[in-house]
């Protein structure tokens, strides 16, 4: 396994340089706070002075950082101030109000706690580990003189009102993590939010065509592999495919115009979405040529779709700017075990091709087996063409 490590040493565990601002500002007021509480407190229950002075100075240190803060906003800047913070306050203030406040019964572990978070998250990992070592050792040299020297009893004797710090810091310590989490989350969800919306964006560009909405010839050519694979593992019965194509469409760009024969492409397409299911991929295959992919459906009700479609068509207005009738030939092929996706795309085309050979608007299926096979089997009353000539496109979306 190859480590990178030069991102490993410039790495650290949150990347966004603002969302390291919002957390250290939060962890600042928190900090901020609570020395002020405490030093009030101090002042009014008499503590040591080594306390107060230890307490006062911290406070002035954490101002002072504030304001820099404040006013370098340069992302060099900001990391050398999370550098002193988590290094003066892990070494050398926090030992001494440690030692000052009453030991492990004040609040100041706490406190320890805040800058070992604060070095984990902010702090790039070499520099993590540097000044995890420097406050172990202050650690270490505070653990030799609480424990054998007794250092902490001398300033405050337990019960002291000294426990009141504990109170006082997790008060201020906790809800300022507990706000720090929230924008955190937030943070995350509104990028999560921003990369679905590319990532829709990113798949609508690469599966649909901009002018109809429909399906591209790739997204069709992997859906038509996914029926095959389907069919072969036994979970899909049957597919099938009808193909369309507009009669004599070079004339209608010719008389009418190349803006009114991509209305027309539109409206077909949007009959094709409106009249087939939902489970149904409609896919513009080329110019005016559109494949449709009906999953489950044998060749007789795939038929039975191609010629309703056909019939809509003849009976609806395509563009409110060609005046003159138009109508589509399709094809219709179910697809076989052992076909590819070619091999049925080339069948639905071959059929497509014999409708164009037999005068045009017809369906063709089977090589050639046109509407009349499929009056004798259902009767005529099933392929009644639709009795609404001349109606407008926007109507005959509502079949
Ligand atoms: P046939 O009945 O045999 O299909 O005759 P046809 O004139 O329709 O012939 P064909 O299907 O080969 O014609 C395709 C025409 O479609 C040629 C091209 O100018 C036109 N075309 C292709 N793409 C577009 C498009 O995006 N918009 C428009 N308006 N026309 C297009
Ligand atoms: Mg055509
Ligand atoms: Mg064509």
């Amino acid at each position: 396994m190859k480590i990178n490590f030069s991102s490993f040493f410039k790495g650290s565990v949150v990347k966004d340089a603002q969302l390291k601002r919002d957390f250290f500002t939060q962890i600042l007021y928190s900090t901020i706070f609570t020395m002020l509480a405490t030093l009030l407190l101090a002042l009014i229950l008499h503590k040591h002075v080594f306390f107060i002075i230890a307490n006062a100075a911290t406070l002035l240190f954490l101002l002072v950082l504030f304001f820099v803060s404040r006013k370098n906003a340069a992302t060099f800047m900001q990391k050398r101030i999370y550098i002193t913070y988590c290094l003066v306050m892990g070494c050398f203030l926090l030992p001494l109000l440690y030692l000052f406040g009453g030991g492990v019964h004040s609040g100041i572990p706490l406190l320890f706690m805040v800058i070992g978070i604060t070095t984990i998250l902010l702090l790039d990992n070499v520099l993590m580990v540097v000044i995890f070592a420097l406050n172990y050792t202050s650690a270490s040299v505070v653990y030799y003189l609480d424990h054998f020297q007794n250092m902490c009893d001398k300033y405050t004797v337990l019960g002291d009102n000294t426990f009141i710090d504990i109170a006082l810091t997790t008060s201020f310590v906790g809800p300022f993590i507990g706000l720090f989490l929230r924008s955190l989350t937030g943070h995350f969800e509104e990028n999560q939010d921003k990369a679905n919306d590319l990532l829709g964006r990113i798949e609508n560009a690469a599966t649909k065509d901009p002018l109809t909405g429909a399906y591209n010839r790739r997204y069709l050519i992997e859906y038509i592999d996914k029926c095959i694979d389907q069919v072969s593992k036994g979970e899909l019965a049957a597919f099938s495919l009808l193909m369309f194509d507009i009669d004599h469409f070079k004339q209608i760009n010719d008389t009418y115009g190349h803006l009114a024969g991509d209305d027309c492409i539109k409206s077909l397409s949007l009959i094709l979405q409106n009249t087939l299911r939902k489970r149904d991929v409609v896919a513009r295959y080329g110019g005016e040529e559109f494949i449709c992919v009906l999953p489950s459906a044998e060749d007789t009700p795939a038929f039975r779709r191609a010629e309703q479609i056909r019939s809509t068509v003849e009976n609806t207005i395509l563009s409110g700017d060609v005046n003159k009738k138009i109508t589509v030939s399709g094809g219709v092929a179910m697809y076989k075990i052992g076909m590819t996706a070619e091999e049925l795309i080339e069948s639905v085309d071959h059929n497509l091709y014999l409708a164009k050979e037999g005068g045009r608007n017809q369906i063709v299926w089977h090589d050639g087996g046109i509407a009349p096979l499929i009056y004798a089997v259902y009767g005529a009353e099933t392929l009644q063409p639709v009795q609404n000539s001349g109606r407008r496109f926007s109507d005959a979306t509502k079949f």
